[in-house]
């Protein structure tokens, strides 16, 4: 028997492989969006994208330095005053038929995230597409009715903004800057992730065929020091971040002092809580989602389980027997539920921290019995037990399919070992009991509290941390004010 036959008897079930057909058209070398137009960049320089699930390159991207930033800031300075002066409910028809499109094209543009990230086709298509399409409509609303959303203040857009987005939902994190920014009228220099930067690209080609005023949107590609030039560049008026707390720390001392606002949206540690009273089946899905969701790339995955003591032998066990059905591999096959880690860098971050667990004594809990495919960035999903409140895995954000479980005997310690961490993301809170539901929830230091539920989103809630995990709220009302003055 092999190995692969080997789980399949002992799950007692399989599927066929269901790969994804649809194949977008991926041109060989994409140029930086500049001013309505593609161009490539002023050196001639280029990196690779690769596909993290084969490590086959899917094309080369323009790599763009200060003069390249300098020609997008002025696109975008030029064609700021005329979309601020332009009514608010012309502004949303240009959002409503983004929108639109992005409907249309979601299919390709769901199979090109996974390719050029490796998250399993079925999140992108089902989760980060979906809410693309909604920010991108939900903020439609709202461009001829900023007068409601401020009542009784004019108001007035900041100027040009400076975005910088990571690779983990490449084409949501572009719609939660994009979006809000578009309809209260500014205009943007946004800088994708290195590892993905094809989907915010196709949405380019997408702003191209609705008519999109040349500059109001301008994409530059690259590494860090491209995106530290979109940040500190002098046409800015405000400057937005999602990424990790490194650079975030960074940004705010480079934009300290020159009253540019800025908005970070950074790391987390976020803890579940289950309680003994919780409906263990539905907590189970609930923390198997929580944190092997796109493979534990999610800022507000929770990485930390808190088991209540009574149950932590039960709940265990269940959730390692829910693990081993977790399918790893292609992430175009639609029944895959762990795709690829994002790249090389990602995989070793996690392979270091995962050692550094063992080595401080946690145990680790690994029962992936499918063989990894041979090329590409691969991860198991895996749990910690016997995780203490000092070791590593407890305390450093992992960003990885890799959760800590430990256990509490009553409330006030779920609660005091849940909010120790720096970081103040979100968490989760699985009871039957709804004051103790109204209780904890009120007394966790994080942005986002999901009972009996976990990583729900909606363009009309306002998402964002407390603490190191940031500040400034993206979506809803709360995260219209960033972009207005
Ligand atoms: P990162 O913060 O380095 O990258 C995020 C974005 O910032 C990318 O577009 C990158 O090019 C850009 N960037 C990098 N250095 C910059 C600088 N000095 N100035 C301006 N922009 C800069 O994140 P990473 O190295 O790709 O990932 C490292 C860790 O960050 C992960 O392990 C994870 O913990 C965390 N992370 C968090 C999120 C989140 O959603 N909160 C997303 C991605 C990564
Ligand atoms: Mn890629």
């Amino acid at each position: 028997m092999t190995q692969t036959e080997g789980a399949v008897a002992a799950a007692g079930w399989d599927y066929s492989p269901a790969p994804e057909r649809t194949r977008p058209d991926i041109e060989s070398e994409y140029g930086l969006f500049i001013d309505g137009e593609f161009r490539k960049s002023r050196s001639g320089k280029v990196f690779d994208t690769i596909n993290p699930a084969t490590g086959e390159r899917l094309a080369r991207i323009a790599q763009a330095d200060e003069a390249d930033v300098d020609a997008a800031m002025a696109a975008a300075r030029s064609a700021g005053p005329k979309w601020a002066r332009m009514k608010g409910r012309e502004r949303g028809k240009y959002l409503f038929r983004l929108a639109r499109r992005i409907q249309e094209c979601s299919r390709e543009l769901a199979v090109l995230e996974t390719m050029d990230g490796g998250k399993p086709i079925k999140e992108s298509r089902d989760v980060d597409l979906p809410l693309v399409a909604q920010h991108f409509f939900y903020h439609a609303g709202w461009a001829d009715k900023l007068q409601w959303a401020f009542a009784g203040r004019p108001v007035r857009p900041r100027g040009v903004c400076g975005q910088i987005i990571p690779w983990n939902f490449p084409l949501l994190m572009a719609a939660w800057k994009l979006a809000p920014a578009l309809a209260c009228g500014n205009t943007v220099v946004l800088k994708p992730a290195e590892t993905t930067p094809l989907t915010a690209l196709h949405l380019a080609r997408l702003m191209q065929e609705i008519d999109l005023p040349p500059g109001v949107v301008n994409i530059v590609t690259g590494f860090g020091e491209t995106g530290r030039l979109v940040a500190t560049h002098s046409a800015v008026r405000k400057v937005a971040f999602t990424g990790s707390t490194g650079v975030g720390r960074t940004l705010m001392q480079e934009t300290a002092g020159r009253e540019i606002p800025l908005t970070l949206e950074l790391g987390g540690k976020s803890p579940n809580i289950v309680f003994a009273d919780a409906a263990i089946d539905q907590a189970i899905e609930g923390v198997v989602g929580g944190i092997w969701f796109n493979q534990g790339h999610v800022c507000c995955a929770g990485s930390r389980l808190f088991v209540e003591e009574s149950i932590l032998e039960t709940f265990v066990s269940a959730l390692r027997d829910r693990m081993k059905q977790l399918r790893v591999g292609d992430p175009l096959d639609k029944n895959t539920d762990i795709g690829a880690i994002n790249s090389e860098g990602q995989l070793e971050r996690i392979r270091s921290l995962v050692r550094t667990g063992q080595e401080e004594g946690a145990i680790l809990h690994d029962v992936q019995a499918e063989p990894l495919p041979k090329k590409g960035c691969w991860f198991p999903p895996c749990f910690f037990t016997g995780v203490q409140p000092s070791h590593t895995v407890a305390r450093e954000e992992i960003f990885g399919p890799v959760l800590s479980v430990m256990s509490f005997r009553t409330p006030e310690e779920a609660i005091r070992r849940a909010n120790a961490t720096p970081y103040g993301l979100a968490a989760g809170i699985w009871t039957d009991k709804g004051s103790k539901i109204f209780e904890i929830a009120s007394r966790m230091d994080a942005g986002i509290v999901w009972c009996n539920s976990y990583n729900q989103f909606d363009a009309a809630a306002p998402f964002g941390g407390v603490k190191e995990s940031g500040f400034g709220r993206e979506g809803g009302l709360h995260g219209l004010r960033a972009y207005v003055r």
